[in-house]
């Protein structure tokens, strides 16, 4: 008797924790935007059960039992993604003292800075990043692998990150990361364990070596960047045969490809070798961007890069000052162009220009050059889930999906800085942020709920 007792006792306790785990948590709000239909649903009701969506709706009962978050006059959104972060750096002061502390803190001190990038990222609404690229001059460290992993283990809060480690580019190009620095001052010219790669040979051994090491994307430079001190902004930096290799390697592993790229020509190569996603594009043309259209390139557009640097010029030497006008001269009518001609647009900032946290500006740059709200937060939610590869899984609120809930006042359809007062973050089911958010100091930002600038 005593025996069955205490049975009939471990059972009711497995019983009643197996309840506790499948209790049913409702999120109601006024509204949605559910990453496929067009118009907002009214009176939006999204039940999640565990890590998933079990279903999303106009009026839907609310199971019995169930716990019920009701966030009012606000919009429910499938968690944003930013499709180009470099969560592991901070490009956002002065452009000299950065490269001082790049030289400065050992790499450890950057990690852990790092985890405060992360929180502040999937508290603004960011539930899941594409981060691509994460380098520390004279240091082999996966800071960005680390991260992630760490994430995904629950040690750090984060948003889920598929990570490029490297970027792989050319001696002296954009991603050299002794570039601009003294000959020899790191002891030996970097190699394809620094990502650096020149023959088509060379670049599938980078490609072999960021794989193996944890890479689930892979970033290279085709043409000069803003940021680098020892090249053109729009110059090609990778042989049409490079770029072939690059594209045959990295699709061979299953790996898609995401590029730098600026000038005009260089994106026409990596357009026509195959590549995932053009970043950037500022000079690209309309019969590049007609090729794009064609062949289903995604572009990131990332505006909100040259929109800091312009804001910030004086933090730059002349020399990059020069590069960032004609950059951020040419890219307002290459996007008008790509909306035009129907190019897909994916959502990515380049946060790290800028600081982490203030992602969602993007969506009031896009909005200004012509996009249509809806747009807009697709691009954010559904086009980029599909750009990473895990549209199953994330990218709309639908039965099935993972959960990643947002929620933000009032109605962005009629005012897109909505999305940068995000007031709720659910992820795999599990609710980060309601109400403030808990990174103090990271981002400067406009938005009420966040601190006071610090640097
Ligand atoms: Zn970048």
């Amino acid at each position: 008797m005593k025996i069955t007792s205490r049975i009939c006792l471990i059972l009711l306790c497995f019983g009643v924790s197996a309840l506790a785990a499948d209790q049913s948590v409702v999120l109601k709000a006024a509204r949605m935007f559910d990453g496929k239909s067009n118009a907002l649903v009214q009176n939006a009701v999204v039940i999640v059960q565990r890590d998933k969506i079990i279903d999303a709706g106009s009026n839907l009962p609310i199971p019995n039992g169930a716990q019920v978050i009701d966030l009012g006059d606000a919009t429910l959104s499938p968690g944003f993604i930013d499709a180009h972060t470099h969560l592991t750096l901070d490009f956002s002061g002065d452009y000299n003292l950065r490269r001082l502390k790049e030289v400065d803190l050992n790499v450890s001190e950057q990690a852990i800075i790092a985890t405060a990038h992360a929180r502040a990222t999937v508290e603004a609404g960011f539930t899941t990043v594409r981060d691509l690229g994460s380098h520390f001059v004279g240091s082999r460290e996966f800071v960005d692998v680390a991260l992630r992993n760490s994430i995904n283990k629950g040690v750090i809060v984060g948003p889920r990150m598929l990570v490029a480690t490297k970027g792989i580019g050319a001696t002296g190009g954009h991603f050299d990361p002794t570039s601009g620095f003294r000959d020899f001052l790191f002891g030996r010219e970097p190699d394809y364990t620094d990502g650096i790669a020149d023959g088509p040979d060379e670049i599938r051994k980078a490609v072999r070596f960021e794989v193996k090491n944890g890479a689930d994307v892979i970033k290279a430079a085709v043409s000069g960047g803003v940021l680098s001190l020892a090249d053109e902004v729009d110059t090609p930096q990778l042989t049409p045969a490079e770029m072939a290799a690059l594209v045959d390697e990295s699709h061979r592993l299953r790996k898609k490809v995401a590029v730098h790229c600026h000038g005009d020509q260089a994106a026409h190569d990596a357009i026509e070798a195959g590549v995932d996603s053009i970043e950037h594009g500022s000079f690209m043309k309309s019969e590049t961007l007609t090729m794009m259209k064609r062949k289903g390139t995604f572009l990131t557009p990332t505006l909100m890069a040259t929109e800091w640097i312009m804001s910030k010029l004086e933090n730059y030497p002349p020399a990059l000052q020069a590069k960032a006008k004609s950059a951020a001269a040419a890219r307002s009518e290459m996007f008008r162009n790509a909306l035009k001609l129907g190019v897909k647009i994916s959502f990515g900032t380049d946060a790290a220009v800028f600081p982490h946290g203030q992602n969602a500006k993007e969506f009031k740059l896009m909005v200004d050059l012509g996009m249509t709200p809806v747009d807009a937060l697709r691009s954010a939610t559904a086009s980029d889930a599909e750009l990473l590869g895990i549209g199953q899984k994330v990218g709309t609120l639908e039965k099935g999906k993972l959960a990643d809930v947002i929620a933000m006042p009032g109605d962005p359809t009629s005012d897109i800085t909505a999305t940068e007062r995000v007031l709720f973050v659910m992820k795999d089911g599990k609710v980060i942020r309601r109400g403030a958010p808990t990174v103090q100091g990271i981002s400067e930002s406009t938005t009420p709920d966040i601190a006071a600038p610090v640097d």
